[in-house]
This record gives structure tokens, sequence and C-alpha cells, in this order.
């Protein structure tokens, strides 16, 4: 069944109609709130260690969104009780030389979750209809071909038992800034700055228009979109959480069935 923030295949995306204050009418000192979200975190290990011990299927959770918009943030929030073993996070920065002498799929492909494994991606091939056409790095004939390539890519690993799920962390302009100040004034989150992000933040309106094209244009049955509100950490996390437990739980993975006859095993 399809998650309530996921995007309806084909159906277009406008990001106004989105709230990112949208907090589910919850509060974040409900008690509900805490709860729901340590269980959450909790089930997510054990469906983790499942998943690792039924080595067949594996989990591919891709976070996009502008500066500050909280990719971090969830990581450190939604992933830290997850077992190292099982699970990698990979952060896409600008392309190397020799990165950008190969295809645009060819960085991300080498870092798709083996079986059994769950991985992160923090920025990913999205960049390269995001970033690459609000600054036109290619020309537009090439970039508009990305949207089919990326869909059957994301097929190609959906038929190869990896589930692909994407979540774009909606914060508003005014959220952005708020954050952006914060880690001007914070010497521990300063380091956190970078020369682009006030010049990236001027272009907002084109990278509005640019996610909304890769929300339509790619969100399908077999890797949804997400738009999640995220201008409040803490409903946020809970939604992030919310949804990697309902994606596990269709998984379904089943503890392997022993490959000797446990009955005659006994330990001297
Ligand atoms: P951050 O996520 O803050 O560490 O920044 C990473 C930077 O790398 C961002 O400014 C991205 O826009 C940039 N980036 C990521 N992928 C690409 C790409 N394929 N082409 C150009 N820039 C990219
Ligand atoms: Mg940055």
């Amino acid at each position: 069944m399809a998650h309530k923030t996921a995007v309806k295949p084909g159906s277009p995306v406008r990001l106004r109609d989105h709230d990112p204050d949208e907090c589910g009418g919850l509060a974040k000192r409900d008690p509900e709130v805490t709860k729901k979200l340590k269980a959450d975190l909790e089930t997510l290990c054990e469906l983790q260690e499942r998943l690792y011990a039924e080595n067949c299927q594996a989990l591919l959770i891709i976070l996009q969104g502008l500066d500050a918009a909280g990719k971090d943030g969830t990581i450190s929030h939604v992933m830290r009780g997850l077992n190292p073993q099982g699970c990698a996070v990979t952060s896409f920065k600008e392309p190397s030389t020799e990165e950008l002498a190969h295809d645009f799929l060819w960085r991300v492909h080498q870092h798709t979750p083996p079986r059994g494994h769950l991985a992160v991606f923090n920025r990913s091939h999205y960049e390269d209809v995001l970033v690459v056409r609000v600054h036109k790095l290619v020309p537009k004939s090439v970039w508009k071909k990305r949207y089919d390539q990326i869909n059957e890519f994301e097929q190609m690993l959906h038929e190869s038992g990896t589930r692909v799920i994407k979540l774009f962390l909606h914060i508003s302009k005014e959220e952005q800034k708020r954050r952006l100040e914060e880690r001007l004034e914070d010497p521990t989150k300063q380091w956190k700055i970078s020369a682009s992000d006030i010049p990236e933040r001027r272009r907002w309106d084109d990278y509005v228009e640019a996610y909304e094209e890769t929300l339509t244009r790619c969100s399908t049955e077999y890797a949804p979109w997400h738009v999640i509100p995220a201008n409040r950490k803490w409903y946020r996390n809970l939604q992030v959480a919310d949804i990697m437990v309902t994606t596990l739980r269709e998984m379904a993975p089943q503890w392997p069935k022993p490959s000797v006859d446990v009955s005659k095993i006994k330990v001297e």
C-alpha cells in the first residue's frame, strides 16, 4: 500500500501544495511522539537484523533536499541504532575528474547495497538533474534524457532485489534562512557553511522547478518519491522512521532456515 507521503506515479507535483510545517496534528512534546519514534527505531533494528540474516534483499534510501534541509540530521537521528555491519552511508559531493569521465550513474552504482544490506545516499544521482540543470553544467539535451535513464536504472535495481525509497526533505525558504543563520552563529556548526550556500539560496526558485519535475517524472511504483514536511526536525524523523519501518515490513525478511539439522547437533 502506498504511504501517505508518497508521490503518486504520474501525478504532477507542486511543492507549494505541500506544507513544510505540517506536523500531523502532533506536538514535539507529546508523549506519543517520543514513544512512536522509540518504538519505530527499535523495530528498524530488528528488521535490519532479519534483512542481514536473510541475505536476499537490499534497501536503498535516497535523501535529497536543499542546503540545510536536514539530510545529515536525518541520518544521525534515524539511522543511529542500526548495526554498522549491514549498513553504509555514502555522501555524494561534486564529482571528481574520474567520475566525470564516466556516465553519471557509474559513481552511484558502486555504492548500491549488496544483498542483506541497507544503504543510505546523502545526495545521489538526482544531483545530475538538479544542480546540474540549475547551473547548466551539461546541455538540456543531456539532462532531459536522464529522467528516463534514472527510472530504468532504479527499475533494474528493484528487479534485482533492491527496494529503493527516495525522500525529499521539504523545508521553506524562511526555515532555510533560520538554519543558515544559526550555522553562522554557532561555532560547532560553522564548518557546515560553504561558500556556495548563499549564491545557491538565490536560485531557490530554479531548484523548486527542478525538484518539481524530478518528483513528477521519477516517482514510480517500484521506486517512489516521498515529500517529507521537514521544517520540524522531530516530525521529519518520525516520518522517515515510519516509512523505513513500513517498507521493511513489506519486504518481510525472514530468518533463514538453519543449514544443518540442529536437533542432531550437541555442543560438547
Ligand atoms: P554538501 O552536501 O553540503 O556536502 O555539498 C555537496 C555539494 O556537492 C553540493 O553543493 C552539491 O550540489 C554538489 N554536488 C553533488 N553532486 C553533484 C553533481 N553530480 N554535480 C555537481 N555538483 C554536485
Ligand atoms: Mg552544504
